[in-house]
């Protein structure tokens, strides 16, 4: 761990704390990313289908809004808050300083593979850090264009990019070196392994990982908008998408009515044949290409189903659900086929989301307020979204995170800054004035403490 302990060395020189060392590297790895466009949206293309269109939306693109951000918010960010004081302590004047957390980890999977490891990447930096990357293995086109643009941009003593196989690699790094913070973003299973990992060192950690995102519908919708807000989330990137909706409860009043409509969103945004679209995703490998297939026979076909192994594909697919102790009911789908189930009162849907808690979104589709505020305070949930899906993660104003089983901590925007920060808490006493009556003896002085305390 030599690597590592030169990067310790060099947090420790403080080299990386000041204002202007953080911007000038955000803007230099913003300057690079730019340069390497092109050979991001071939890099994505080649290990999951994107096209150009998509992956800015979601990757690079995504990325950028979240780099300017910062680069324009960072002075502000790292002024110290002032917060009131309590009477007891009159005269001081109380804040809060943000300081680095020092070598900080950071882990990433393979469905949205430049965004999930350099957009964490962005707050690490933000808030003054040394920071190790280590992409998905699954996702190697994407992993060799973002190796090539962190080791042109940064020594290896403040941004080391490590590579490999995860269930080796990520082990031997936390077993042999203290990290500071460990933000992993992946599957649940892996999480609580990482989670072991570094609750032998105390490290602390952001876990994002994965859930059963539920989108409910009631009877008093647009359809048709419905439709389509949920077919776009649901299929973009062949549904390999955390915070796609990975099951649909629907009224059963108007169950009929939005199949068709998403039939027709579909057709719409890719043809009567996904498989000739160039806004279609592919599987990321055979074997998850298996797991999904599995699925095909645990429902009815309302759409879609189609399969071709050697091309990675799974058509979009709608599938009716009768049997929510099914296994595509059990865990997570992550993949381009959506289940049905419809619903006739409040009391059986709730039974239904209580089979799978903290999913790490929930969207809710209705024109009703007060159905509205129900859904929203019955369900414990990480983020989610009324009237449209998935697309509260494009907000860097909001925290965004799992709960349970689907996460610990936040980040985005501001969140991500404070996320890679220790919020050091000082109170300055000013000399002036030492009241007596704080020193013993106390003798006479209990109504006056309750006075002052509260
Ligand atoms: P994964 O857990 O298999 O892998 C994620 C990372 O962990 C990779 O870098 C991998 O190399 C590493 N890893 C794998 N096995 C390991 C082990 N035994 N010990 C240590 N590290 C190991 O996840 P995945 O399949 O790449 O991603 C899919 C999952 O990620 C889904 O569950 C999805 O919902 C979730 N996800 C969550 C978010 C979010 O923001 N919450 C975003 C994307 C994906």
């Amino acid at each position: 761990m030599v690597a590592l302990n030169a990067m310790k060395n060099y947090f420790e020189t403080g080299a990386t704390q000041s204002l202007d060392f953080r911007i000038t590297q955000l803007k230099k790895l913003k300057a690079a990313v730019v340069a390497n466009e092109e050979a991001i949206y071939t890099a994505l293309h080649k290990d999951l289908r994107k096209s150009k269109e998509e992956c800015y939306v979601t990757e690079n693109g995504f990325f950028l809004a979240e780099i300017n951000n910062a680069i324009k918010k960072l002075t502000t960010w790292v002024k110290p808050k002032i917060v009131s004081t309590n009477l007891l302590n009159f005269p001081s004047k109380s804040f809060i300083q943000s300081e680095p957390l020092g070598v900080v980890l950071i882990i990433s999977p393979w469905n949205y593979p430049f965004q999930l490891l350099m957009t964490p990447l962005i707050g690490a930096i933000a808030a003054g850090n040394c920071v190790v990357m280590k992409p998905s293995e699954l996702a190697p086109a994407t992993e060799a264009v973002i190796k090539k643009i962190i080791e042109s941009v940064f020594d290896k003593e403040y941004i080391l990019f490590v590579k490999g196989d995860g269930a080796t690699i990520v082990p031997e790094l936390m077993n042999n070196f203290i990290f500071d913070h460990v933000f992993y973003t992946g599957s649940t299973a892996v999480g609580k392994i990482i989670y072991e990992l570094a609750a032998k060192n105390l490290v602390p950690v952001t876990l994002e990982l994965g859930g059963k995102s539920p989108c409910i519908v009631e009877d008093d919708v647009d359809v048709k908008l419905t439709a389509k807000r949920i077919a776009m989330p649901k299929f973009s990137n062949a549904g390999q998408m955390c915070v796609a909706p990975d099951y649909l409860l629907v009224h059963e009043n108007i169950k009929d009515k939005l199949v068709t409509e998403i039939k027709n969103a579909l057709i719409e945004f890719f043809g009567k044949d996904a498989q000739q679209s160039k806004f279609y995703g592919r599987i990321i490998n055979e074997k998850q290409f298996a797991r999904l297939e599995k699925y095909l026979s645990n429902g009815k076909i309302l759409h879609g189903g189609k399969t071709d192994s050697t091309d990675l594909y799974i058509e979009p697919t709608l599938i009716e659900i009768t049997d929510s102790n099914l296994p595509i009911m059990q865990a997570e789908i992550f993949g381009p086929i959506l289940p049905i189930i419809s619903f006739k009162t409040f009391d059986q849907a709730i039974a239904i989301l209580k089979q799978n808690k903290n999913p790490l979104a929930m969207y809710v589709f209705t024109k009703n307020k007060k159905k509205e505020r129900q859904w929203l305070t019955a369900v414990p949930f990480g983020g989610g979204c009324v009237n449209n899906a998935s697309y509260h993660l494009t907000n860097h104003n909001l925290p965004f995170g799992g709960r349970g089983n689907s996460g610990l901590g936040n980040y985005h925007g501001k969140y991500s800054f404070d996320t890679f920060s220790h919020k050091k808490s000082i109170m300055k006493t000013y000399t002036w004035l030492d009241l007596y009556l704080k020193y013993p003896p106390f003798t006479g002085r209990l109504s006056f403490f309750k006075k002052i305390i509260g």
